[in-house]
């Protein structure tokens, strides 16, 4: 029996698609093992989305090298897509896979090992994924012993933002038919799971491909399905944000009000040149439109920082903007230049030290948002769905989430772990961590 190492980078859809191959690595008797242990096999799931995540599949890709010289290397995935020349000169790689060929990973590996071929087995491995229409349906089969499940729903993304690589490693939209997530949530209810999480590349365009219902038609599709009490949605688009949107969401009560709003700019002139489809105005609009039919849900974000010819000016608008909304959660970003993006070749480049300070700025920012939207929960009742035990300072804690994915922790030993309870929050545990009492 071969043993296989595997690592993954990235996002949650390279999670999803990463448990996918590892399953279908054990359906042929492959024997798991850590990375950090000696194996025959390496697999990196790699990532390319900055430059970071370029260095960081490079260094697992060597590390494996280095475990086990004689091991087959094989590197899977975005970092693949974007620089397949680079990859493949690179002695400590064995076996390049693309994107739209991870479900074929064990007949790739299996005809490398049994020495049928070179890296790119005569070329096949690593397609022409702007080219592709087809939605590679993979099928993970999950067993029980969770709480919160990802499923992947689409993949690709037609915005090409101009900084953005995505769109050139991940291709069009695709997106996976109806009938397979529901076959798949059905399951995912059968074993126990109480959550699901829709993910994707771009789950605001779900269904543009096929000219089918979108979204929203699917999370109420999901809604119906005995034994999912929660359902979450991935990162959205602010314009898939309408009135008929938020109100028919609002009317399902196991849909968490928990929207991570993409905004990276809160400055017109700057969301222009990224190639953004909305106004900072109109983005305003779509936040006190949840808010006015929610209540207070939680509203999160990403933002980037340092985007080329972005000046002082234009930088103060963004944090004048951060500081009306006050999100929940802010993921902050310095802009990272892509080659193969129309942002990489924009003037006005700025120095990584501004970057730097920008983002520093917004970081204490987003503390401070983060620890009043909490401390707003403070007296207040909520449904918790319990995840795990843990202890604290040598005291017993069951920690969860609530629907606005607020951790919070009730101190008892009773295991509690994939229940529902409704709690009162009464304090702060820790900076992150809520304390609560049974309701
Ligand atoms: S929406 Fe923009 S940032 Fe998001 S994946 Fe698509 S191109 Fe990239």
């Amino acid at each position: 029996m071969k043993s296989v190492a595997l690592h993954n980078l990235g996002c949650k859809v390279n999670g999803y698609e990463m448990e996918v191959m590892q399953q279908s690595l054990q359906e042929k008797d492959y024997q798991i093992v850590p990375f950090d242990s000696k194996a025959d096999i390496y697999i990196v799931n790699t990532c390319t989305v900055t430059n970071m995540a370029d260095r960081k599949s490079r260094q697992m890709l060597h590390r494996a090298r280095r475990l086990n010289p004689d091991a087959v290397v094989v590197a899977v995935g975005c970092y693949v897509q974007a620089g397949r020349e680079e990859v493949i000169k690179d002695q400590g790689v064995d076996l390049v896979i693309g994107n739209n060929r991870k479900k074929d990973l064990v007949p790739i590996l299996e005809e490398y090992l049994a020495g049928r071929g070179d890296k790119t087995l005569q070329d096949t491995t690593v397609i022409d994924i702007g080219s592709t229409r087809e939605y590679e349906n993979l099928q993970l089969k999950r067993t029980g012993g969770h709480t919160r499940a990802y499923i992947k729903i689409q993949d690709g993304c037609n915005q090409f933002c101009s900084y953005c690589i995505i769109p050139h490693v991940r291709g069009r939209v695709r997106s996976r038919s109806r009938e397979d997530v529901l076959a798949e949530v059905r399951g995912l209810a059968g074993s126990g799971y109480r959550e699901v999480v829709l993910t994707g590349i771009h789950i605001s365009s779900y269904g543009v491909d096929q000219g089918a219902p979108g979204l929203l038609s699917l999370v109420k599709s999901i809604h119906e399905i005995d034994g999912i009490e929660r359902i979450r949605v991935g990162s959205l688009e602010p314009r898939i944000v309408t009135e008929e949107f938020a109100a028919e969401l609002a009317r399902l009560p196991g849909f968490c009000p928990h929207f991570h709003l993409s905004l990276q700019s809160g400055c017109d002139s700057t969301l222009k040149r990224m190639n953004r489809r909305y106004t900072a105005g109109e983005y305003y609009e779509k936040a006190e439109l949840l808010r006015s039919v929610f209540g207070n849900p939680a509203i999160t974000t990403d933002v980037i920082t340092g985007f080329p010819g972005e000046t002082e000016e234009e930088f103060e608008a963004t944090r004048a903007f951060l500081e009306k909304i006050k999100f929940y959660e802010m993921h902050v970003f310095k802009y990272s230049r892509r080659k193969g993006t129309p942002a990489a070749v924009m003037e006005n480049q700025v120095p990584d030290d501004i970057k730097t300070a920008r983002s520093n700025i917004l970081l204490e920012m987003g503390r401070k948002f983060s620890k009043e939207y909490r401390g707003c929960c403070i007296g207040s009742e909520a449904e918790v769905l319990f995840e795990e035990e843990k202890v604290i300072d040598g005291r017993t804690f069951q920690v969860g989430h609530t629907m606005q994915y607020v951790k919070v922790a009730r101190e008892t030993d009773l295991p509690l772990a994939n229940t529902i309870e409704r709690v009162r929050v009464t304090g702060f545990l820790t900076e992150d961590i809520l304390l609560a009492e049974q309701g």
